[in-house]
């Protein structure tokens, strides 16, 4: 009796009663099952619930560190970047020094100022406040590299000026042989009186090739009092030259000369006693020492006034 009343207490029954005629029907259930399948219930809600959050702490990480992955890249390649520019920056600084110490090029050379300021900078494209000041930094140096090919353009436009000045500028011996007699005052070797002499003599053997100093127009060829048979060329920007006492000229008044062409042979026509070469070099039709224009070049030639 006492078994069955337990019986009843762990179980109770379901009754139910349809609407039609039939009769009710009772069930009659157990009380731990109802328990384990609520216990089994709940625990299959929570072990979800954990996973869930367990894997998606685990994904947000992973995208953390997808992330920080991604700003160490970019922030390697800028500081490469960085790295590569000031390098360069140093190569063309040490090339402009020398090419500016060899060209006797003094002070800073004026170029168009930087442009970082106007460079448009865009915070959202950087991942964090490093990453952004690094390529601000990379676009200075981008502005500093600028600056520096420019001076060297600069550089290089000044040695093509020099180049196509030297052309048409007297800067060679018209001839070879020994100077015998400066430009300036002296007493003539043959009147015996102070006069200025306005050129240089160079005294050589007789038909010694004479040459062309500069590139240049022949504006004269022929006899004059006292030069003998003398050839005159213009260079432009109001310099010419003079070769007198020739033995034999070899170019016609008119025609076009370059530097180092053969025009006439040392001679002694003319007031001379001896075969010699009278040089002069005029600035605007009036004789100046030829001296410094015998041995000029790329370097020299900035320093000529
Ligand atoms: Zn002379």
């Amino acid at each position: 009796m006492a078994k069955n009343k337990r019986r009843r207490k762990r179980s109770f029954t379901l009754m139910i009663i349809p609407h039609d005629s039939s009769n009710p029907r009772t069930h009659k259930i157990n009380k731990v099952l109802i328990l384990i399948i609520v216990f089994l219930i709940v625990g299959i809600i929570t072990g979800s619930v954990i996973l869930y959050k367990i894997s998606s702490s685990k994904l947000t990480r992973v995208k953390h560190l997808e992330i920080l992955e991604e700003v160490t890249e970019q922030q390697k390649a800028q500081l490469k970047e960085l790295e590569n520019l000031k390098k360069k920056i140093k190569e063309l600084e040490e090339v402009e020094k020398k090419l500016k110490q060899i060209l006797g090029i003094k002070g800073s050379i004026q170029v168009s100022p930087s442009k970082v300021s106007g460079i448009p900078l865009n915070l959202k494209t950087y991942s964090d406040l490093e990453t952004f000041n690094t390529q601000r930094k990379i676009l200075e140096m981008k502005a500093i590299l600028k600056e520096k090919e420019e001076a060297l353009a600069y550089i290089e436009k000044e040695i093509n000026r020099r180049k196509s000045i030297l052309a048409v500028t007297p800067s060679r011996w018209p001839t070879f042989g020994i100077i015998t007699s400066g430009y300036g005052w002296r007493i003539h070797p043959i009147f015996r009186r102070k006069h200025f002499h306005e050129g240089i003599d160079i005294v050589s053997f007789w038909g010694t090739p004479v040459y062309a100093t500069a590139d240049g127009f022949v504006v004269f060829t022929g006899w004059k009092s006292g030069y003998g048979k003398t050839i005159e060329i213009s260079h432009g920007r109001g310099i010419s030259t003079l070769y007198a006492h020739l033995s034999s000229i070899k170019v016609q008044s008119g025609t076009y000369v370059k530097k180092g062409q053969l025009i006439g042979l040392v001679g002694s026509t003319g007031t001379s006693i001896g075969p010699h070469l009278h040089y002069e070099v005029r600035r605007n039709g009036i004789a100046v020492n030829p001296l410094p224009y015998l041995n000029l070049d790329l370097i020299k030639i900035g320093s000529l006034k």
